[in-house]
């Protein structure tokens, strides 16, 4: 085994003006996010602890598309969704349509080890919630202005909104003042993209876990469920591997992709990033996404087919990274 290793993310497909400040933001929340995960592999905290820990922390914060901040649907309430799977034994938890249950990750794991059953959503998700007394808050606690100005903008274009955020405050006037090469019914649009959160962690005893966390599509149909709550889509982990997708939920949930890269690893024999590599190429016909892995060998990879992601990972040699583009 090579040690403990971390990744983690907050959205694909980003920008190309994104302001230097927001950059400057998401790196800071990526870097913060990423040295809880170090301290608690430090202090020997299993993979799927961390993994959870991590969200928890991306889910608090409003910058990226998960718990505060989530996006919005068409109706202007929050229905997020969250999966965790732990590696070892390959247990999993997952959630959708929750709307007042502070932190969704948090009650995927009581899923998983709490519930005889891996997937709950809507009503019976937020009663086992009370159940097990987890922290609940408003729907209003999770809407922000940035994304009420965002829900608007999608309605006037009649769109769905993938990874664009847009900020309230100048939103008349980003039409003209704005250069944006990307375009909805022809209206320019400004992406400030923090989206979907996500983590992976290979302990120092070489079990995988993952977790991701998101509100999903901004103006999704009320009910709509996207990848990040489904095993096999957008998060997996088993013996080899750990992965977390972000990006185009319906063409995530076609690709299979996390599944798919433990499977070319089994199968295939492939290492880690050839099979991150293989499977972003392979694996996602017309959409568009990208993904974090780790190994039970201590590797990290990560892997995309749009023109960034904001991702970050850390090994137990030393290494640390923090990137958009
Ligand atoms: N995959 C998420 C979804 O489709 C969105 C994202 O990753 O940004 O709900």
């Amino acid at each position: 085994m090579g040690g403990w290793a971390i990744a983690v993310h907050g959205g694909a497909g980003v920008d190309p003006n994104l302001p230097a400040e927001r950059q400057k933001q998401a790196k800071e929340l990526l870097t913060r996010c990423l040295n809880i995960g170090i301290s608690a592999l430090r202090s020997s905290l299993p993979a799927i602890d961390v993994v959870e820990l991590v969200v928890r922390e991306l889910e608090s914060d409003p910058l990226f598309n998960s718990g505060r901040g989530s996006a919005l649907t068409a109706n202007g309430t929050v229905e997020m969704e969250a999966s965790i799977m732990d590696g070892d034994g390959r247990r999993c938890g997952a959630v959708s349509g929750i709307s007042t249950v502070k932190n969704p990750i948090s009650l995927a794991r009581l899923i998983m080890d709490k519930s005889p059953h891996s997937y709950l959503g809507f009503s019976g998700a937020e009663e086992f919630a009370k159940q097990q007394g987890v922290e609940m808050v408003d729907n209003e606690y999770f809407i922000t202005e940035d994304n009420v100005g965002m829900l608007k903008l999608a309605k006037e274009a009649n769109t769905i909104l993938f990874d664009y955020r847009i900020p309230l405050t100048g939103l008349d006037s980003c039409a003209s003042s704005v250069e944006s090469p990307i375009r909805m019914n022809g209206l320019p649009i400004s992406v400030y993209a923090p989206e979907t959160v996500g983590c992976v962690v290979v302990d120092g005893q070489g079990r995988c876990a993952a977790a991701t966390s998101t509100g999903g599509l901004m103006n999704k149909m009320t009910g709509r469920i996207g990848d990040s709550p489904l095993i096999g889509a957008g998060t997996y982990a088993g013996e080899l591997c750990g992965v977390s997708c972000t990006g185009e939920g319906e063409a995530i949930i076609r690709g299979t992709l996390a599944r798919d890269v433990a499977a070319v690893m089994e199968y295939k024999e492939l290492g880690l990033q050839e099979a991150v590599d293989f499977v972003i190429k392979k694996r996602l016909d017309k959409g568009f996404a990208g993904l974090i892995a780790v190994s039970n060998k201590g590797e990290v990879a990560y892997g995309f087919n749009c023109n960034g992601m904001f991702r970050g990972c850390a090994t137990e040699d030393g290494f640390m990274d923090v990137g958009i583009w």
